[in-house]
């Protein structure tokens, strides 16, 4: 079940995928947000190595090591921009490629764990001398050509996995999740224009997880032995209620012959991928762009059903918008605005209006309990209390 739609389950998410994205989740923060809970781990576990180098070892708590386990599936795809300078010239991963580190040992007999990128800058610019000393001629030409920000700005992460550098869970999640050959042919089950449970039904079709006599007996217990969907009951399987039974047949040849298409007794994959690649008769889009011309003017539908389709989808109903607003009765009359409501499952009912005149000034208003069973007799309830009213105190002209 646990694999996205196009990857043939049904895009549950796997408990495990969940936790190991969330421990990502606590390392980019670690890394990235000042907190009182990141200043304790350093405190704690990186006193005198850097949280990148840092090894677990028996004793540091469990919560420690899923970090650290976390780590190695995501420091690599943060990467840091330079304003102050204040990120780790060894460990963080400044130049693009991974920590320099990586790449040299020396780092050790300079203090690697606190030597700052700004140790390497005057004025804001590169010391070109400390680098040449202190690195390869290449690596140092390298780092020249980095940008050294503002100085008065702090420096920030950035998370390779996403197009706008921000941590996202989903991206952390393509990173520890297993993932599956896609099939394409499934986009159609899975259709934006489908109800979800009928995509379901489908997938359960698709892969034979419907309970069945054969499913059900694998559980231990006894199942249906004659279908129901015949006039002479059959053996109930997948194949025959779907495809072979009396109510199954007329249902597929119903829908298929307009469309040009023979129903045949084979297996429901094959006979869905029939479905798939079976290109309507012309006379039936015809038929259907015809209506579409009356529904929708204005718009091409294309040549083909295919093009038909595309455009179909991409119609969106036109929104209209009309303010009405309450306006004064003629002059010398009354106006009533009224109001009943009906609540389902509490079954009490209530009535409301108001009464004004020419000038809109309040002439009685009103708001009863009353009995009665549907949200439109609570309305002509409300109304024919407003007009009794008016009777009773003489007033005809509403
Ligand atoms: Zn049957």
């Amino acid at each position: 079940m646990c694999f996205p739609k196009d990857e043939d389950k049904i895009g549950i998410r796997w408990m495990q995928e969940i936790s190991s994205t969330l421990a990502i989740k606590r390392w980019w923060r670690f890394r990235t947000i000042k907190s009182i809970w990141a200043d304790f781990l350093v405190a704690k576990y990186c006193k005198r190595k850097h949280p990148v180098e840092r090894k677990w070892v028996p004793g540091n708590s469990q919560a420690w090591k899923n970090i650290l386990l976390a780590r190695d599936k995501a420091e690599k795809y943060i990467s840091w921009r330079i304003n102050k300078g204040e990120c780790n010239f060894w460990w963080d991963n400044w130049l693009g490629f991974g920590p320099l580190a990586d790449y040299f040992s020396d780092y050790r007999t300079g203090g690697g764990n606190k030597v700052m990128v700004k140790h390497f800058l005057i004025n804001h610019r590169w010391n070109m001398t400390k680098l040449y000393n202190m690195l390869p001629g290449d690596i140092a030409l390298h780092i020249s050509t980095i940008n050294t920000g503002q100085e008065d700005s702090d420096d920030y992460a950035i998370w390779d996995k996403t197009e706008n550098g921000c941590f996202s869970n989903t991206s952390a999640w393509h990173l520890t999740r297993r993932y599956r050959t896609k099939m394409p042919f499934l986009d159609n089950i899975w259709h934006s224009s489908i109800p979800f449970k009928i995509s379901f039904l489908t997938w359960r079709l698709i892969y034979k997880k419907l309970p069945f006599n054969k499913a059900v007996v694998k559980f231990g217990k006894q199942g249906f032995p004659t279908c129901i969907c015949c006039t002479i009951p059959e053996n109930d399987s997948i194949q025959h209620v779907f495809v072979e039974g009396q109510a199954a047949d007329h249902i597929w040849r119903f829908i298929g012959a307009p469309l040009g298409i023979n129903h045949q007794h084979i297996p429901i994959n094959g006979l869905l991928q029939q479905w798939r690649n079976q290109t309507a008769k012309n006379k039936t889009v015809w038929n259907i762009k015809t209506a579409l011309n009356v529904a929708v003017p204005n718009i091409d539908f294309g040549g083909n059903w295919i093009s038909t389709c595309a455009t179909v989808e991409r119609i969106k109903p036109v929104q209209k918008c009309t303010p009405i607003c309450w306006k004064n009765p003629k002059s010398g009359k009354l106006k009533i605005n009224t109001d009943g409501s009906f609540c389902k499952t509490t079954k009490r009912v209530g009535i409301g209006g108001i009464i004004r005149d020419e000038e809109g000034k309040l002439v009685m208003a009103f708001s009863i309990p009353v009995e009665c069973g549907s949200s439109n007799l609570a309305e002509a309830l409300a109304v024919e209390f407003g007009s009794s009213w008016c009777r009773i105190n003489g007033i005809s002209d509403i």
